[in-house]
């Protein structure tokens, strides 16, 4: 079937099936519905453009940003000497909804995982190491999920850390086993982070 399509839209499905939670179905039906709507096709591709071109990585903490820094690095008013380090930009979302915390994000753009060819040198690690030499933190928190990966690359990081002299804590337990925090409810997000507990080695 694949090739009745003309090549143009066969290659948008292609692209949209690489995206997570897209099988070919679903890319099929995207197809169809921008094709429907000119008007979103086009917003789609102006968008798509602009964020290409404008959205980077913030320099200090790794979250999304239009500028060499990000909004929430650029908040006067986030004062709390905590550094929280998530995996990915989605769990900064995550961990504001639940509007428990005041402190200052460290994104580390995944989790080691030498079977996926993710190491130490695909991480924001050396950038983490730095901040915490310089930016005054007295606490840091590895909200990094519960997957095996995740619990490895937390221990990693706390080995790492034996001669920092703040505290590394954990979220209390709460959070589904394998789950990813931005599936987590803001409630319950809010009670973990609370109740946090020191990682001990
Ligand atoms: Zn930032």
């Amino acid at each position: 079937m694949e090739a009745l399509l003309p090549a143009s839209l066969k290659r948008l499905k292609e692209a949209l099936e690489r995206l997570p939670g897209i099988g070919p179905r679903s890319a099929l039906r995207l197809v169809q519905a921008l094709l429907k709507k000119p008007e979103l096709l086009q917003a789609l591709w102006e968008s798509l453009g602009e964020a290409a071109q404008q959205v980077r990585s913030c320099m200090r903490c790794g979250f999304w940003a239009q500028e060499e820094l990000c909004t929430l690095c650029q908040d006067p008013t986030r004062v709390e000497p905590v550094l929280c380090v998530v995996k990915e930009p989605a769990d900064v979302l995550a961990i504001e909804r639940s509007q428990a915390f005041r402190g200052h994000y460290h994104v580390l753009g995944g989790v080691l995982d030498p079977l996926a060819g993710v190491g130490e040198d695909q991480l924001r690690l050396s950038v983490l190491w730095q901040r915490l030499r310089t930016e005054g933190y007295q606490e840091i928190i590895l909200a990094l999920g519960t997957s095996p990966e995740a619990e490895t690359t937390a221990y990693y990081i706390a080995r790492h850390l034996a001669d920092w002299p703040g505290r590394i804590t954990r979220f209390a337990s709460g959070i589904p086993v394998g789950s990813d925090l931005e599936y987590v409810d803001p409630l319950t997000l809010a009670r973990s982070l609370r109740e946090r507990l020191p990682l001990s080695l």
